[in-house]
């Protein structure tokens, strides 16, 4: 059997340190990345890990002997793939562990997340064995994995509080790393800014907006009973109320959270995080103290916030981002949304609901852009009442608080013009947090806009941490950061478990779907329409239109359609997307198609319940085959 001798890394400054621990003996099984002995220095001490796994066969060092970059620590039986490693890495040891598993990705085509619209989903439509898109292609310009670094020696400078797994950010990407981490057995701590968990997504994002959409989606319903014979009474809203509803819904999922993070023993540390070093992390208190965490793995999911245009006021009530505008302070007439993309729609439908006349602006030629414009224009169609101007191809170039509103001037094709509004929402996108963590001191890069690349394992430029959620990059979404949460939490539990099971995990989704929970939602996943034209896929497509659908009749709500696309020599699905009620919970049945390669037979012969709107899925399938006996006959 091969043996490989193994050497002190690259140390940095560390010059003739004493070795004051030897935690090996001849004999045992060394895992890579496993601590083989703690030097010391007048500085700090730090364990130096194995480069490679094996069985130890002579130990080369002793407690006392002074050590530098290059001396021999011990030879080790080497074991196959992981001895191999080791003797490829040679004096930069300390990388080899996770190293192994980053190279192991480094064939994978980091094509970014083509999953949504493209490059996975085209991967599909090929067969089942496409490989997985690298997370970190909305971060990184080609979608590149970042240049890994060697993992560097691990310090064991003060902290005040050791932890095998410690998790930045505690939304929906950050809880669940953390929850997964501690269910696999990891010591987990969790840092969070705020008093509650749950980040953007449960406290000032999904949750809460969902609340409010759920409200004014019913106001709306009962207006369309009139016709068939019931009327109600106008609606009268106490806001006050309403926001207590939306905080009780607020509080009952992030009281949740943490009751679920005391059960599994998380720690959570409230305060603000940032890195000092590549193994530990400073927290500052609210009351200005500090706390200071070593860990072995982090997962920095610190997520991101609404950007702030530049010539809009600042400190006044009347201009808003989401957050501000889900806290429902006022009951605007004229409301001007800036940016038309999901999130600027969904809060306009709230307050246009609740009595506001709406403008939106939108510097692209159409609203909600990723979805296929057949959807959007019949959202565009039932909406059309809300608004008095849609302005497209406009930008905002400049706004005054005026006693009587905020003035805004907009430059679109018909020149400059202004308008009053008594509330300005500015949804223009998000920024992720990438750059207020001090993760230079760990050594972890951090794109120009603030994004940290990552390959499919969820590793950031250094290998033992890693990056999950909207901080790595598009598309910005909650279902997605949990999902990296769970690849993250057990390739960190796997390379310290010595679980290679776990150690082998990666993001290898083909598809994330979106959805726009507007009335009525537009949901889609997997390549679009709009997408196969513009990059000529070879796709056809089938639509079943809600006019023929028995439930959607019987609802009052047939406005819409759903829309499956298939390879066109295969039949495996590629993508799907629906408009009409409830699109947003049907259109994960199209998620698990595309990922279990199924095509137009599987799911026509699926047998759905009726009457559903989910049967729309199995009978736009069976149009696709020419099969579908609740439309009209094929011409031949
Ligand atoms: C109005 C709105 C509606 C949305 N609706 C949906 C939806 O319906 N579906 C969907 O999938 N997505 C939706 N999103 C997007 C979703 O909220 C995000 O994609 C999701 O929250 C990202 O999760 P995350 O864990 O990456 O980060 P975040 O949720 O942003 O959490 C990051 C956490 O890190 C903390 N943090 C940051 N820096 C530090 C630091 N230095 N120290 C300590 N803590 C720190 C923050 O306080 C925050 O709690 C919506 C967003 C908004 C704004």
């Amino acid at each position: 059997m091969a043996t490989i001798d193994i050497k002190v890394p690259d140390i940095g400054d560390f010059k003739d340190v004493a070795v004051i621990e030897v935690l090996v003996k001849p004999g045992d099984t060394v895992k890579p990345e496993q601590s083989l002995i703690t030097v010391e220095s007048d500085k700090a001490s730090m364990e130096i890990p194995s480069s490679a796994g094996g069985v130890v066969k002579e130990l080369r060092v002793k407690v006392g002997d002074t050590v530098n970059e290059g001396s021999a620590i011990l030879v080790l039986e080497g074991d196959g793939a992981a001895a191999s490693a080791g003797a490829a890495t040679g004096a930069t040891a300390a990388a080899a562990g996770s190293g192994a598993a980053t190279a192991a990705n480094a064939g994978a085509p980091a094509a970014g997340y083509g999953g949504t619209t493209g490059a996975a989903s085209s991967g599909g439509a090929a067969g089942a064995t496409a490989a997985p898109a690298a997370p970190g292609g909305g971060s990184s310009p080609a979608g590149a994995a970042p240049a890994r670094s060697a993992t560097p020696p691990r310090t064991s400078g003060p902290a005040d509080l050791e932890c095998d797994l410690l998790v930045l950010g505690a939304g929906p990407g950050g809880y669940s790393a953390a929850f997964r981490g501690a269910d696999l057995g990891l010591k987990t701590v969790l840092v969070e800014r705020f008093a509650t968990l749950g980040g953007v997504c449960l406290n000032v994002g999904c949750i809460p907006s969902k609340a409010l959409l759920h409200v004014a989606a019913v106001m709306d319903e009962v207006k369309h009973f009139e016709s068939m014979g019931v009327t109600f009474a106008p609606p009268s809203v106490d806001l006050e109320k309403l926001r207590a509803h939306k905080s009780k819904v607020v509080g009952k999922l992030t009281g949740g959270l943490a009751a679920m993070a005391k059960m599994r023993k998380v720690t959570v540390v409230q305060g603000s995080g940032e890195f000092i070093d590549a193994y530990r992390l400073q927290v500052t208190k609210a009351d200005g103290g500090t706390q200071t965490i070593g860990f072995k793995r982090a997962i920095i999911a610190a997520g991101s916030e609404a950007v702030k245009l530049p010539f809009l006021p600042k400190d006044d009530p009347r201009v808003v981002t989401s957050t501000g505008a889900l806290e429902l302070r006022q009951n605007p007439k004229r409301m001007l949304v800036i940016g038309g993309g999901i999130i600027g729609l969904e809060m306009g439908t709230v307050y246009s609901t609740l009595g506001a006349r709406l403008d939106v602006v939108e510097m692209l030629d159409g609203l909600m852009q990723g979805a296929d414009r057949d959807l959007v224009k019949v959202w565009q169609k039932m909406n059309a009442p809300r608004f008095d101007n849609i302005l497209l191809k406009t930008k905002t170039v400049g706004a005054e608080a005026t006693e009587g509103g905020i003035k805004v001037s907009f430059e679109g094709e018909g020149g400059v013009k202004e308008q009053t509004y008594d509330l300005v929402l500015q949804a223009v996108g998000r920024v992720p947090n990438g750059k207020r963590i001090g993760a230079d001191k760990a050594g972890v890069e951090v794109g120009e806009r603030g994004f940290i690349s990552v390959d499919i394992q969820m590793r950031t430029s250094v290998a033992h941490i890693f990056a999950i959620g909207d901080i790595v990059g598009q598309p910005m979404l909650a279902h997605k950061a949990v999902h990296e949460a769970h690849v993250a939490a057990e390739v960190a539990a796997g390379e310290l478990l010595g679980d290679d099971h776990l150690a082998k995990a990666a993001f290898d989704a083909r598809v994330i779907p979106s959805v726009a929970y507007t009335d009525p939602e537009v949901a889609w996943v997997g390549v679009t329409e709009d997408d196969a034209k513009a990059r000529g896929l070879n796709v056809k497509k089938s639509v079943f239109p809600w006019s023929a659908s028995g439930r959607a009749i019987a609802n009052g709500r047939d406005e819409g359609f759903t829309k499956l696309l298939f390879d066109a020599d295969t039949h495996q699905i590629v993508g799907g997307a629906i408009v009409g009620t409830h699109a947003g919970d049907m259109i994960g049945e199209v998620a698990l198609a595309i990922e279990m390669g199924a095509d137009a037979v599987d799911i026509g012969k699926t047998i759905h319940p009726h009457p559903t709107l989910g049967e729309s899925l199995g009978m736009a399938a069976e149009a696709f085959e020419g099969a579908c006996t609740d439309l009209p006959p094929v011409k031949r």
